[in-house]
């Protein structure tokens, strides 16, 4: 048995051995698709334009496997620098078009104003909006319907986690439609689809390491990495990450992000 310090040194080194190969080849894919070593025949474009997707799945891969490393080691460093989190969505679902037209599945996209520009990891957070909207499609029948809703928020931290509560607070209202004095200390997120969703016994279990639950999981890719990487960028940041879901019906994943993770009044 490996001890979990040279467990951790093998998946770093194996991951980083394993990243330049493949970025070498991608390189070489490149060159070939610009036509900079001579014109392609479609059939062989074809060919190639596959062959370069399945070496981005093989990076995201080790790249996943690369932060679990870091992470686990500690080593998971956040770059903090004032964003505007309304780009960056907008940002993202823009970069997934292809998939969800390929789905054919639409997106609803509802970024309320507010939100001020505030510091966090630009990109960590995207590789976490991209994690959640990449499973809603993948999870997610044809002709489907994926939602993103940011909105600033007023996150009471001293209470006793509950997602039901804070629910009350999101949009600065108190449950009788008073508003609220308290300001707003946070931006809350939901990825949420109409897909088929996730069952109460694996809410909880689908945000640890290597755990994939879905009915007809063998037919899906990936490594159950992405949820259990998500949990802990956000909650690096001071955040918190759950999922509510009805299976068949779809799946709601909400964040919630703080302005500032190291204020003592929240
Ligand atoms: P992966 O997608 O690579 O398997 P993740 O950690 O991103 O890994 O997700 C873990 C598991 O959680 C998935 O394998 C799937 O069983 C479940 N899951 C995640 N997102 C959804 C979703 N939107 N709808 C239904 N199930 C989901």
């Amino acid at each position: 048995m490996l001890s979990s310090t040279k467990k951790n040194n093998f998946l770093s080194m194996a991951t980083h051995e394993l990243r330049t190969p493949v970025t070498v080849i991608k390189g070489y894919h490149r060159i070939l698709l610009d036509d900079r070593l001579g014109k392609l025949l479609p059939e062989q474009r074809k060919v190639l334009m596959e062959s370069e997707e399945n070496c981005n799945r093989l990076i995201k891969i080790i790249n996943s496997l690369l932060n679990l490393s870091r992470i686990e080691t500690g080593k998971l460093e956040l770059v903090y620098e004032e964003n505007d989190f309304s780009d960056n969505a907008r940002e993202v679902t823009q970069s997934l078009k292809v998939n969800l037209d390929r789905k054919e599945l639409s997106i609803v996209l509802s970024l309320e104003t507010g939100i001020p520009k505030f510091k966090y990891d630009r990109e960590k957070v995207t590789q976490v909006l991209t994690n959640l909207l990449e499973n809603s499609i993948k999870y997610t029948p044809q002709g489907g319907r994926i939602y993103l809703l940011a909105e600033p928020y007023f996150w009471e931290r001293r209470n006793p986690f509950n997602p039901g509560v804070a629910d009350n607070k999101r949009t600065g209202k108190s449950s009788l439609g008073l508003m609220s004095q308290a300001p707003f200390n946070a931006v809350r997120v939901e990825v949420s689809d109409t897909g088929i969703g996730v069952s109460p016994q694996h809410r909880q279990e689908i945000f640890e390491e290597f755990t994939q639950v879905a009915a007809g999981q063998s037919n899906k890719s990936g490594l159950g990495l992405g949820l259990a990487i998500a949990k802990r960028i956000i909650e690096a940041h001071g955040g918190k990450i759950w999922v509510e879901s009805q299976v068949n019906v779809g799946s709601k994943f909400v964040f919630l992000l703080p302005f500032s993770p190291m204020d003592s009044s929240l």
